[in-house]
């Protein structure tokens, strides 16, 4: 078992300890004082830890080890899609022509980076259908929040007043976040019991206040929507714009276009869909498609293409502004861009082809130990449900989450969507193994057969076992103060 009570850095401090040691100087030194006047000066110190060099190395390299990730264990998070992210991608980022670059460089002097991300742009349009594209959002949701604020812009420019946005009520809670946060009030759509939009309630709540549809194809059940075609023209009849929530793109790329499905705008999450890395609130990017109607409102500035150089386009009157300083999350769209230009168009349909198939696969196995509630068949993820086993023995989803850490896999997500009882949403990716995926299923199947109780204290081998969730999310402690 791993040390549970390891020190904080502050703990091992010892009053004297120095990772560095200065050589005495050689020329004349001036007193402090005539360096800072006493008035800029604390009167003590900070109270930094003291340590010598290898108990940091040590503390925080130990540290860097007490969590799961894709370079180290199978990673199953449903709807994260947390897929490994190719080294060769990291190494072209950290080029030192890419890497050293600072954004108020001379345009001149950015045209190779200019470059990436104008091809980045018209790549995202070519994959989406959708030919304006905005680079800037800094995640998925800040890209759902921009794309609403696009729609009112357009709204009020059409002196039309709508109101209101509808999300399906197996949306990313997200979507209705965006919404209010865009000034929309949001509408909850009720899904069929196969996970789909029901156009009979759509029809009841469609009406000429609403804004945008906001929906997720394939789902967040790894379903898609065969009457999203439908949806959409119903949307469109009443002047509404659809909206995709692309987070799930990594099933369709190269097979299904969003907008001929009838999106007119969507976001990509680059951090999911094209390997970047993500999670542990690293930066992630959100860029951002719209149809031709509404390029005027994107944000500024946007990559352009003038006379045979690149240019930042940073006027245009009916833009919404800026939402993110300089281009965006720089560093990641460009392991997005060598991932695309990597694999081609070719490439990406292998990957969507493979992602479906592992999940497939994976669902085979499962479901004659688990009740997967919607289908047989899914796309790139599946949710399966532990009502039934809840009901029979106790043992809820969190249980069976908790265990497999124990196991060396990561936790699926688990109570999400809030459709499922007992949600347990599994994502395999493209890039896992048939052996993993044979071990992840073996190893579920064995825990199911474990007594209840072994279940309830697990997980015993991580550092901390079972946080109170609510606190941690309502009082987290993010400092740590001498008394
Ligand atoms: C991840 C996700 C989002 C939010 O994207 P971030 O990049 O995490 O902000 C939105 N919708 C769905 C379905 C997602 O899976």
């Amino acid at each position: 078992m791993k040390d549970r009570n390891t020190p904080l850095i502050f703990e091992r401090s010892r009053p004297g300890r120095r990772a560095t040691c200065m050589p005495s100087a050689d020329v004349p030194v001036r007193p402090i004082e005539d360096l800072l006047p006493a008035a800029s000066r604390a009167a003590e110190p900070p109270p930094l830890p003291e340590l010598a060099e290898p108990d940091i190395v040590r503390h925080f390299t130990s540290l860097s080890t007490r969590n799961m990730a894709v370079d180290t264990h199978f990673y199953p998070l449903g709807s994260c899609t947390m897929k490994y992210n190719p080294k060769r991608n990291e190494r072209l980022a950290s080029l030192p022509g890419l890497a050293d670059l600072h954004p108020y460089q001379p345009e001149d002097s950015l045209q190779g980076l200019f470059h990436i991300l104008h091809e980045l742009q018209q790549m995202l349009a070519e994959i989406s259908g959708l030919p304006g594209v905005t680079l800037q959002p800094a995640a998925g949701a800040h890209g759902e929040l921009t794309a609403l604020m696009i729609a009112a812009a357009h709204f009020r420019r059409l002196g039309q007043r709508r109101t209101k946005v509808l999300t399906p009520d197996t949306s990313h809670g997200t979507n209705p976040a965006s919404a209010r946060m865009a000034g929309f009030q949001t509408v909850t759509l009720q899904s069929t019991p196969e996970g789909y939009v029901d156009l009979d309630d759509l029809e009841t709540k469609l009406d000429e206040q609403v804004a945008v549809l906001m929906v997720t194809n394939p789902n967040t059940l790894g379903l898609f929507d065969q009457q999203i075609r439908q949806v959409s023209e119903r949307v469109h009849a009443r002047g509404g714009l659809v909206y995709l929530d692309g987070a799930n793109m990594n099933a369709i790329l190269g097979i299904a276009r969003p907008s001929d499905f009838g999106a007119d705008m969507m976001h990509f999450n680059p951090h999911k869909t094209f390997s970047s890395p993500h999670g542990g609130g690293g930066p992630g990017a959100g860029p951002v498609c719209v149809s031709q109607a509404l390029e005027p409102y994107l944000p500024l500035p946007i990559v352009a293409r003038v006379d045979s150089k690149y240019r930042l386009i940073q006027e245009r009157p009916h833009s919404i502004g800026r939402v993110r300083s300089y281009f965006g999350n720089v560093g990641v769209l460009v392991r997005a861009y060598c991932y695309i230009r990597t694999l081609g168009p070719a490439g990406l349909r292998r990957v969507s082809e493979d992602a479906v198939l592992n999940a497939n696969y994976l669902l085979s196995l499962i479901k004659h130990f688990l009740v997967v509630p919607h289908g047989d068949r899914c796309l790139h993820e599946f949710v399966a449900s532990a009502a039934e086993v809840k009901k029979t023995r106790g043992v809820r989803g969190m249980d069976l989450a908790k265990r497999l850490l124990d196991y060396g896999f990561h936790a699926p997500t688990v109570y999400f969507p809030l459709t499922v009882p007992e949600a347990i949403m599994i994502e395999p990716t493209e890039t896992e193994s048939k052996e993993t995926l044979d071990a992840f299923a073996e190893t579920l199947f064995r825990i199911l057969e474990e007594p209840l109780d072994r279940l309830q204290e697990a997980p015993y081998t991580t550092p901390i076992s079972r946080p109170d969730e609510v606190q941690a999310a309502r009082k987290p402690i993010l400092r740590w103060t001498c008394d």
